[in-house]
């Protein structure tokens, strides 16, 4: 049984629906906004709260049809009522969309239609599932008696077909149904409105039930949660003389690089620098360009039937003229070290929103789909959050409370660095600051943020900024002495906590266990991830795994999840910022800075439009 079906436009507006019942938690407006808006809709089902809910596309008409029901319900016709749904309702209405000028009409006599549609499509699959013997009437023999002999031919009624692949859209079916469909909604028959729809390309959806590339499995970099001897002592940067050569080294280099500094604003908040990553050179490649119109062509056709079609400006995209030029998109992209498994997930979401769609005259498929794709990347790496931590700090202190920030990570990545040169950040800000060293596990991790602590103190001529370390040694519960530093800043007028973890592989469950604990313990007020932005394809496992972690170990209702990221080792990749969009596409979290070098000042912002133009240049 269904809970809702409802058709929008691509802006969200309602133009027609069926409601079975009253939805909770807003299931439609979640999956407009974490899906279609985030560009996930090559994804298949989402989930949300007791829902399923599945969708298609017809971007010839810039409309969205959705259906809801209960995730525990096997229901094998929903892709089947989707395609007739959305066949039916464009050759019936299609004359009265006009997307781009935003006019609709009145689709109430859409209710009758859908609801033929409905029970035809449910009798058919409960008949098949059941097999139900056939009616007498159904059979061949009743077409040799007298009775059969007489009855018509073929009715007008909805078909239910004998298929025994209940899961299979047939075109013609639907087809034929919805001709049949029109019949019974007509009483002047076929020639009202003499318009005919011809077989409709069924790839537009990501529901689609015809054969489809199989998404490829991410090739992942095995992990045994276990670190070996030599790693770990080329991960521990902190032993010996080593931690100190590397502190004074930023130290020296903060004096010495001036130009590293940040700036303050009218407000007279310091402001880090953005990252420079793109060219002045901003010219579309031309390369590219004309690479991905000569494949287009090779696909099409070439000679005098395709320049005829591209003058008339009636040309309708497809998946084969999409395909290739969203192949040469991705490969861009994977180059720039964006997870496959995301390139992947991207270009069919893309590709499901252009599908149907027509070019107008002289416009080509590799500047809509590079159009396309540039306000997808904008969409899903815009914050949907503030990421003013200043103001939020602000508030916890009208509270008489610390604002509580826990970095977290596998090893290596930067954590205490980073952590330190945020913390030279808040200190330009005039904050007090306490770091709680809860590294309890890697050697030399505590010295580590006692030399930072001592450095960040030593650079601290001006303003009201205060640093200092709160430590309990080795081997204690890490969230214990969270807890404990959260108490003795509360206590001593801290403004800001910087919680430092230990650095933890994300199939280690152990210390993912007591990761999760330090948080549903401390409920910190961000939980930064830091992350290097080297890493490609592990990016999608690490931030999965470090979630699903912080979800299932908590035991809390309402578990947390990671609030942002930081991305380490930026100075390393040239324009290869792929992890940017890896990090941001698993999470739906923002980036909060970018760590360019290995001196306090080397924390920067980094500019949606930066990596925009970085991901799409070649
Ligand atoms: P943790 O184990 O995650 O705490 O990592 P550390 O903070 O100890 O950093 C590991 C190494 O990465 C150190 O040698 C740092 O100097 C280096 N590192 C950290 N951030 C950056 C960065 O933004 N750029 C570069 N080039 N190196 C960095």
């Amino acid at each position: 049984m269904l809970d809702l079906f409802t058709v929008l436009n691509k802006g969200g507006l309602v133009l027609w629906q069926h409601a079975f019942t009253s939805l909770s938690g807003g299931p439609v407006e979640a999956l407009i906004k974490n899906v279609l808006i985030e560009e996930r809709s090559g994804t298949d089902t989402y989930f949300k709260d007791t829902y399923a809910l599945k969708w298609t596309f017809a971007n010839e008409l810039d409309l969205v049809f959705v259906v809801a029901y209960q995730k525990i319900l096997q229901l094998s016709y929903i892709d089947e009522l989707l395609e007739t749904v959305k066949r039916l309702f464009i050759d019936t209405f299609k004359d009265t969309v006009v997307a781009d000028q935003g006019i609709y009409g009145d689709y109430s006599p859409f209710d009758d239609m859908f609801s033929k549609v409905l029970l035809s499509l449910e009798q058919k699959h409960s008949s098949n599932r059941a097999r139900v013997p056939r009616k007498f009437e159904d059979t061949k023999k009743f077409g040799s008696t007298l009775k059969g002999s007489q009855a018509p031919a073929n009715n007008t009624s909805f078909s239910a077909s004998t298929t025994t692949s209940v899961l299979t859209v047939d075109d013609d079916e639907i087809t034929k149904n919805i001709k049949a469909l029109k019949l019974q909604a007509s009483p002047r028959g076929p020639g009202k409105g003499g318009r005919k729809q011809g077989p409709r390309n069924t790839n537009s959806t990501p529901n689609s039930t015809t054969p489809e590339k199989k998404k490829s499995q991410k090739q992942m970099r095995t992990w045994d949660g276990q670190i070996a001897k030599g790693e770990m002592e080329a991960l521990d940067y902190s032993g010996g003389g080593n931690s100190d050569s590397v502190d004074q080294d930023m130290v020296k280099a903060q004096h010495l690089d001036e130009s590293k500094l940040g700036t303050k604003n009218q407000q007279g908040i310091y402001e880090v620098q953005d990252v420079d990553i793109v060219d002045d050179d901003d010219e579309v490649d031309d390369k590219d360009e004309t690479d991905i119109t000569q494949q287009q062509q090779q696909s099409s056709g070439t000679g005098v039937f395709s320049f005829l079609k591209s003058i008339t400006g009636q040309r309708e995209m497809t998946a084969d003229t999409l395909d290739p030029v969203l192949a040469t998109m991705k490969d861009m992209m994977i180059n720039k070290n964006v997870a496959k498994e995301i390139a992947d997930r991207l270009c069919e979401s893309v590709k499901s929103s252009l599908i149907g769609k027509k070019l107008g005259s002289f416009e080509r498929v590799s500047a809509v789909v590079r159009t396309s794709m540039e306000s997808a990347l904008k969409r899903i790496l815009t914050p949907k959050t503030s990421l003013d931590i200043l103001r939020d700090i602000e508030q916890a202190k009208s509270e008489k409370r610390p604002y509580v920030i826990t970095f977290i990570g596998v090893n290596g990545v930067g954590k205490s660095t980073n952590l330190s040169k945020v913390c030279f950040w808040l200190l330009q800000n005039n904050a007090k600051v306490l770091i709680a060293a809860c590294d309890t596990f890697r050697s030399g991790a505590v010295e580590q943020l006692r030399v930072h602590a001592r450095n960040l103190r030593a650079l601290q001529t001006s303003g009201g900024g205060v640093v200092e370390l709160f430590e309990r040694g080795y081997g204690k519960d890490s969230a214990g002495i969270a807890k404990d530093a959260i108490t003795y800043a509360g206590a001593n007028n801290f403004d800001v906590v910087l919680i430092d973890t230990a650095g933890r592989m994300q199939d280690n469950e152990p210390l993912m266990r007591a990761l999760s604990k330090l948080v549903s313990v401390n409920n910190p007020d961000k939980i930064i991830f830091v992350g290097e932005a080297l890493v490609g394809n592990e990016a999608v496992d690490q931030l999965t795994k470090f979630n699903n972690a912080l979800k299932d170990f908590s035991g809390l209702q309402n578990p947390r999840h990671i609030d942002g990221m930081i991305l380490t080792k930026f100075d390393t990749i040239d324009d290869k910022v792929g992890a940017a969009l890896t990090m941001t596409y698993i999470t739906g979290q923002p980036i909060y800075f970018v760590g360019c070098g290995q001196t306090y000042l080397d924390l920067k912002n980094l500019r949606v439009s930066h990596i925009v133009q970085s991901l799409l240049r070649n």
